[in-house]
């Protein structure tokens, strides 16, 4: 922790353990302490610690060719970007590769200025981002009044109520971006008809239909895209988190006639589709499709949301997939995450009563039920202290 605070800045405040090494959903400390990984990363170690394809297909790439820029095509930055327009079954869909999720959501509001307006609309408490751009789309007030003035022009109404939206949005909005589910907020799900209202509020008035999906992409939810379940399409998809498995890997891919908007020139990043990188997302589409993860998401969260919902403490449990959000009776969110750290599984308080969960997708049936163990001996320890 002294060495922490000498050599980096305070941003994050300073970690309690260090973690040293890790395998599947276990990690372990430099102190040999292990845990059960329920955080994954943020949700971005999607196959978890060490996936033999992933450490493989990384090892080849960095051995044969590892970094060219896009001035020259590799196999892997097509191979990815031709799989991801796969998924969005649109065949005009177009990738631009970057490297983290902020860096998406930049890459999207830059698109939607190519549409000659420049008015958004976007949410309270979502969260896209720090850099300057995606801060401006980010709804929570904490985060962006130190760093004011921020971007012009875009307007936050509460997530989930259609009308609101249906007031905010005009002929002169550019583009309208939405998290599918709501993550760092706490895991907040929207009705089922929201996202189906904006694609036709956004079709109404010209608007681009942004689906932030760079913590519901990638399986978390038990789909590719955490948006499929609306029936609808957005214009731009934004990833991150999952796509590289645990490397720095984000995309922007835009549908339809968005997807010609960019010129060359337009846009660019030196790291984005790097070899490595895009080895890694395709490591991790081939291992969700061979090992038929997206159907074991299912199973393992809906038995997650079951049991979790039966510890007393517990007030509501919600999400998809493998993306998950408790709510407690108390205010006890940060003391039972420092009393699981304790007892051995790392998860995340987002508020001061919200616990988000979101475990690396392939996390085993068994590793599922000792966390639910866990979890509600620390509830259990904290509440009636
Ligand atoms: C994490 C997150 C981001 C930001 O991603 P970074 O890689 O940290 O820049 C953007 N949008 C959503 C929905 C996220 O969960």
């Amino acid at each position: 922790m002294k060495r922490w605070q000498r050599a980096l800045q305070d941003n994050y405040g300073t970690p309690t353990i260090e973690l040293v090494s890790g395998k599947g959903s276990v990690v372990k400390d430099s102190n040999g302490n292990t845990y059960l990984d329920f955080l994954a990363g943020i949700a971005t170690n999607v196959l978890g610690h060490g996936h033999p394809a992933v450490v493989k297909a990384v090892t080849k790439q960095i051995a044969t060719l590892g970094h060219v820029s896009n001035f020259y095509a590799h196999p892997n930055v097509l191979e990815l970007a031709e799989k991801l327009q796969k998924m969005t079954g649109d065949k005009s869909a177009r990738v631009f590769f970057c490297n983290s999720g902020a860096e998406a959501n930049e890459a999207a509001l830059k698109l939607s200025r190519k549409t000659g307006k420049y008015k958004i609309v976007a949410t309270n408490e979502s969260f896209h981002g720090r850099t300057m751009g995606a801060l401006s789309l980010t709804g929570q007030p904490s985060k962006r009044n130190p760093f004011k003035p921020l971007l012009k022009g875009i307007k936050h109404v509460p997530f989930g109520d259609s009308l609101a939206m249906k007031r905010a949005i005009t002929k002169k909005t550019a583009m309208v971006i939405v998290e599918p589910i709501m993550g760092e907020a706490g895991v907040i799900v929207p009705p089922s008809d929201y996202l189906k209202n904006l694609r036709k509020y956004c079709d109404d008035n010209g608007a681009l239909l942004v689906f932030d999906c760079v913590q519901t992409g990638m399986g978390r939810t038990g789909d590719w895209f955490g948006y499929e379940y609306s029936g609808i399409k957005p214009d731009v998809i934004t990833l991150a988190k999952g796509l590289g498995g645990g490397l720095p890997l984000g995309a922007m891919i835009a549908l339809g006639s968005a997807s010609t908007l960019f010129s060359a020139g337009d846009h660019g990043s030196t790291f984005g589709g790097n070899p490595v990188a895009t080895a890694a997302g395709l490591a991790v589409i081939a291992s969700i499709e061979k090992e038929k993860i997206l159907k074991h998401v299912d199973e393992v969260g809906a038995f997650l949301l079951a049991e979790l919902a039966l510890i007393p403490g517990v007030t509501e449990v919600r999400g998809a997939g493998l993306l998950i959000g408790l709510t407690l009776e108390k205010p006890v969110a940060k003391a039972v995450t420092k009393k699981c750290q304790e007892s051995g599984a790392l998860i995340n308080a987002p508020g001061e009563s919200i616990i988000r969960l979101a475990p690396a997708l392939n996390v085993s049936m068994r590793q599922a039920q000792k966390f639910v163990a866990i979890f509600s001996q620390a509830l259990k320890g904290v509440t009636h202290v």
